[in-house]
């Protein structure tokens, strides 16, 4: 027969399986020698058992626990059951991984009608005896027998306002007698101790299954085999008189990462009397004056705890009667920068590695580096959540039409950008906005890819806001009216959207923060790309640790006001010769752009991608726009509008665009292939060293890419030849399509490097539009019918399936062939982990984004290398 119950010093760590996180955690302080309050735990194979066996606890189970609970009588010197002095024990659950939903803790159980007497007389304290007596009854009642809670919080309330009394201090120990007569007509509650405590135990096992527990198992994978373990602890009383107290500490502060004991001590109080912040603590240094033995305990302890479990602790513990005990340490939970502190200084200190480090920062931690950040502790005045679509925090005015930001931006007033959605005329009220907010659109709509290239925060897919642009409102589902020059604060990193100026702080790098980058990068194997298309970009991307640019989307360079009349012209073009002219005119200003960015990354690699967007994108929409086109082309409205309607497509995204342009019009390739080597011979004329790699998108066989690469080849050798110069380049092409991933080993041999592009692959496996999911993948997300937005977190399952398929047969084809992925993915943490198992050599990412993306591929990286 399996042993079915454990005492504290019988367990350790290791053995979270069998006694549950808090029962393992419990054992090994217990067995490290610390002052635990002493007990026992059952065993999470008894609770598969129980639930074996019909519901019923085994049939020896209780003479094990018995003889438990004589040793706990014998380590804490006194005994279960007896009035004249009696012990108390604390049941909990406890999953082998923590588990939100199940059993609440029930405390002083092993009190009746007799033993408070006792307890009253033991501790001259009826007062105290009668508080602890009524607390048991209601959680007993509440957690045990089901009954609901308010019934005995309503018997309080109505019994103080019937004897004028307002605070549970003003209560005296009659007052609480007369209460549990009260209770008691609510509750019928067992007297016996054992039988409270067997029933206790049931519970325990029962709350394994009720249906919070069994959703939130089902959420995150959690079998439901493993089952929970019942932790059965001797109570100890913080609120025992003036030598007694309960406090919290942490071996380092949680906010900065300052190597300081920290904490708070409450004087003759329960542990849930510090929790729930009723009476104000005093600082620990207090205990150092009052009651000097139990801080130079409480010293030693969290020294000894933190040296132990190598990590910053959160101790909870109690003073009874000037005995200190610990009853619980944990990981503590902290800031960002104290985050990045804590884990530099502890491999500085000798306690970890530089690879465990990294594996301690979390992506959100980051985020603190990089970006302004709403302040945690800040009151928030909520009125609608959308998608986080690019973090950090903003303030500013709002304002509804990206000509209207760069007025109001012009003498330096923040301004939030709201919009419906986004398209690229609105490129220059993006560029002046602190923040932008948008009604529609997914986390791959052009506002989220803008905005997180610029670092601005930006909230997408808000459709709990009603916009009317004219009127200058945003309506709220409550209806709140938000109106033009309000001031509100957007959440980038949690989608929410508040009334006002809400607190913020500011971002700034640290020494620390680098040194960890730099272990990042000693350990990492993916490389790191950036898509960036302006100088301005490239230069903030190579600063933040860009290995070259991984997608330049040449369609951004011609969306400046000054451009986008050029390549309107060229698109209406109505011969051949006219279309040339203006081709002219944008490979200059391409080829200025092109040498920017050979400049700003001078020496690594820069992967420039052939148009891509469907052509009607660069025209106006609205009449006043499509007069004016006409005015300053000289060509009459109506045959605009004709053109304008001859591109109008059903579906653009699967429409005309991507290499399907560079078929049709080979003369507009040609010109990004002139501006492109042109540029390339420029800057190595300036002794530069450039790389460029072009790329073709969207393709879907291998007749385009020979097509076009032929285009490309033609262009580059005459080039090269005229300046007689040998400048290396490369041809890839994105995958992007399903057809392109099924069909991956006959695209390899054709080029020389290929690139996911799993924003459209996602659209395309999954037949959701990128543009348009925002209306309804909160409500997936909401449903569980999907886990994650599959345009943030890449779809391992399928979109997954035909990468993995993709590399193993390209790779196969062409052994060596370089892969990587330039769709948003490839700053997602989690998707980074995914593309470091494919064995990608690099991802691409929005420049704010490779700090985040460098620590994931480390820890990818690191966590594989402990796998093994
Ligand atoms: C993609 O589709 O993943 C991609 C990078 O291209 P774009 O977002 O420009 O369509
Ligand atoms: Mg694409």
């Amino acid at each position: 027969m399996a042993k079915r119950v454990y005492l504290f010093d019988e367990g350790g760590r290791d053995d979270r399986d069998l006694l549950g996180g808090k029962g393992a955690n419990l054992c090994e302080m217990t067995t490290l020698g610390l002052p635990v309050p002493y007990g026992f735990i059952i065993t999470t194979h008894t609770c598969r058992e129980f639930f074996a066996g019909a519901n019923k606890l085994p049939d020896t189970l209780h003479q094990e626990y018995t003889t438990a609970i004589h040793l706990v009588e014998k380590r804490m010197g006194a005994r279960f059951g007896d009035p004249d002095n009696p012990l108390l024990f604390s049941v909990r659950s406890g999953a082998p991984v923590s588990m939100p939903g199940m059993m609440d803790t029930i405390l002083n159980l092993g009190l009746n009608d007799r033993i408070v007497e006792g307890l009253a007389r033991k501790t001259d304290n009826p007062r105290f005896a009668f508080d602890c007596y009524r607390r048991f009854i209601q959680m007993f009642a509440e957690v045990v027998l089901g009954v609901d809670g308010d019934r005995f919080e309503q018997v309080i309330t109505d019994y103080k306002a019937a004897h004028a009394k307002t605070l549970d201090v003003d209560m005296s120990a009659q007052d609480w007698q007369a209460v549990i007569e009260a209770f008691k007509g609510i509750a019928d509650f067992p007297q016996d101790p054992f039988e409270q405590l067997e029933r206790a135990i049931e519970a325990v096992f029962l709350s394994w299954h009720t249906p919070r527990a069994n959703v939130y198992r089902e959420m995150n994978n959690i079998p439901e085999t493993l089952g929970t373990a019942v932790n059965i602890q001797a109570m100890v009383f913080g609120n025992f008189g003036d030598d007694s107290g309960s406090g919290v500490a942490f071996t380092r502060n949680p906010s900065t990462g300052e190597h300081l004991f920290f904490g708070e001590f409450l004087f003759n109080a329960a542990g849930e009397d510090v929790v729930a912040g009723i009476r104000t603590p005093v600082p620990i240094e207090a205990l150092q004056d009052r009651l000097p033995e139990v801080y130079r305990e409480l010293h030693e302890t969290q020294a000894l705890l933190e040296r132990h479990y190598r990590d910053m602790q959160d101790i909870e513990f109690t003073v009874q009667e000037g005995r200190f005990y610990v009853l619980q340490t944990r990981n503590g939970k902290r800031t960002g920068r104290a985050s990045v502190k804590i884990a530099v200084d502890l491999v500085s200190e000798g306690l970890i590695s530089e690879q465990e480090a990294l594996m301690r920062v979390t992506p959100e931690h980051v985020e603190a580096f990089l970006h302004p950040m709403v302040d945690p502790d800040a009151k928030r005045d909520i009125v609608a959540t959308g998608l986080a679509a690019s973090p950090g925090g903003a303030t500013g005015r709002v304002v509804f039409s990206a000509d209207e930001a760069t007025t109001v931006a012009a003498d330096g007033t923040p301004v939030i950008l709201v919009r419906r959605e986004t398209t690229p005329e609105d490129i220059h009220g993006m560029k002046v906005a602190r923040g932008i907010l948008t009604e529609l659109g997914g986390m791959t709509s052009h506002a989220a890819v803008v905005a997180r290239g610029m670092g601005v925060c930006a909230i997408t897919g808000c459709d709990a806001l009603s916009i009317d642009v004219r009127a200058g409102t945003a309506t709220t589902e409550d209806g709140v009216v938000i109106r033009r020059g309000d001031i509100i604060t957007l959440d980038g990193a949690s989608g929410e959207v508040m009334l006002g100026d809400i607190a913020k702080v500011e971002a700034s790098s640290s020494d620390d923060f680098q040194t960890l980058l730099s272990w990042a990068d000693k350990h990492r194997r993916l490389k790191v790309r950036a898509n960036a298309e302006t100088p301005e970009d490239a230069a903030v991307a190579r600063e933040l640790g860009a290995e070259g640019i991984g997608l330049c989307r040449t369609e951004h360079m011609f969306f400046d006001s000054e451009r986008i009349g050029t390549m309107r012209a060229m698109i209406l073009s109505e011969t051949r010769e006219e279309r040339q002219r203006h081709l002219d005119v944008l490979l200059e200003f391409q080829q200025s752009d092109m040498l920017a960015l050979f400049r700003a990354m001078d020496g690594l690699p820069v992967t420039v991608r052939l148009l891509d967007p469907p052509l009607h994108e660069f025209l106006p929409q609205e009449e006043a726009d499509i007069t004016a086109l006409g005015e300053k082309l000289g060509k009459p409205v109506a045959r605009i509008r004709e053109t304008i309607d001859h591109l109008h497509e059903v579906n653009p995204m699967l429409g005309f665009r991507g290499c399907r342009l560079s078929i049709v019009y080979p003369e507009v390739t040609e010109m990004q292939v002139q501006a492109i080597i042109g540029a390339a011979v420029q800057a190595t004329e300036a002794g530069l060293k450039p790389l460029p790699e072009i790329m073709i998108p969207l393709v879907v066989n291998v007749r385009e890419i020979r097509a076009i690469t032929e285009v490309i080849d033609r262009g580059m050798r005459r080039a090269l030849r005229e300046r007689k110069l040998s400048i290396p380049y490369k041809i890839g092409t994105m995958m992007e399509t399903p057809r392109a991933c099924l069909g991956a080993d006959r695209l390899a041999p054709a080029v020389e490097f290929m690139s996911f592009g799993t924003n459209d692959l996602t659209q395309m496996t999954y037949g959701f539009s990128r543009d348009d999911a925002g209306r309804f993948i909160p409500q997936y997300l909401d449903k569980k019918l999907i886990d994650a937005d599959p345009f943030v977190t890449l779809d391992q399952r399928a979109v997954g399936r035909l990468m993995k398929m993709a590399v193993s047969e390209a790779r196969a084809a062409k052994p060596g062939i370089k892969y990587g992925i330039c769709g948003e993915h490839g700053g997602d943490p989690r998707s980074i982990q995914f593309c470091h198992d494919l064995g990608l050599d690099y991802v691409s990412c929005s420049p704010y984004r490779l700090p985040v993306a460098r620590i994931a591929a480390a820890q990818a990286n690191v966590g594989r290398q402990t796998d093994n």
